[in-house]
């Protein structure tokens, strides 16, 4: 139960860095402010979740409203957090740990701004590397190498192909690098999987919204989509390995 807490700030911190690192802000040094008015937040107005419910979304200062992306991903974080520490083996969990934590500022960004930073996806494919070739994940440093080699090419091609016949950019750059990183980290059924999954939430998510906004020319993220097939895949990884070769 005290994880919760924890946990809660932790979503916190992935939300000011995401915020940070899409700005270039500084991460450490700086104090918290307002995005609108830029003044300070004061320690009592940066509990997680609570603080924006008490002040209804809006900064006390301008009262300009604040985004409801905070308290989402505050909550996202322990809700996907705790079934990981609860089911995973030990030696795994620093590794999937920073792995979902990467891709937590990922869907806050990619949502916000349709941005991915590398900082969080592509420097992070060598940690991947090294954490499979030293046993703190389930898979081979062959099988990360292959992964985020395949995650790459393979949205590279459907990226391309997208191009060539639609003569308009249908992917960024930043989801063949996320793949990629999911690969490293996840191997090769696991970058296979995340893509699956990602796809099939992505689909469901534009014939549910699309009807209901008038522009056809909406741009949708990926990112979110393939980050959350990729935290579905760990999560669910020793059930769905299980359905598919029966170990
Ligand atoms: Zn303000």
């Amino acid at each position: 139960m005290v994880l919760i807490p924890f946990l809660l700030c932790w979503g916190s911190f992935l939300n000011v860095l995401s915020h940070r690192l899409i700005r270039g802000v500084d991460i450490v040094f700086q104090r918290s402010r307002c995005p609108l008015c830029q003044k300070n937040i004061s320690w009592f107005d940066l509990i997680p979740v609570f603080s924006w419910l008490l002040l209804q979304g809006k900064c006390r200062q301008c009262r300009g409203a604040i985004s409801a992306l905070y308290p989402f991903i505050e909550i996202l974080t322990p809700l996907i957090m705790i079934p990981l520490i609860l089911w995973t083996p030990l030696r795994y969990i620093p590794a999937y740990f920073l792995f979902f934590s990467a891709l937590i500022v990922t869907i806050r960004s990619d949502i916000e701004h349709l941005l991915i930073s590398r900082f969080v996806t592509l420097f992070l494919i060598p940690v991947g590397l090294l954490l499979s070739s030293v046993n703190a994940l389930p898979i081979t440093f062959l099988d990360s190498l292959i992964g985020a080699l395949l995650g790459y090419g393979f949205l590279l091609a459907i990226a391309s192909l997208f191009r060539w016949i639609t003569k308009k950019d249908g992917m960024g750059q930043g989801d063949l690098e996320l793949l990629a990183f999911i690969g490293s980290f996840t191997g090769i059924i696991g970058c296979w999987m995340s893509l699956l999954i990602g796809s099939i939430l992505g689909t469901l998510y534009g014939l549910l919204c699309t009807p209901l906004s008038k522009k056809t020319s909406v741009k949708i993220p990926f990112g979110p989509f393939l980050s959350f097939g990729a935290i579905s895949y760990v999560l669910w990884q020793q059930s769905i390995l299980n359905a598919l070769f029966g170990f």
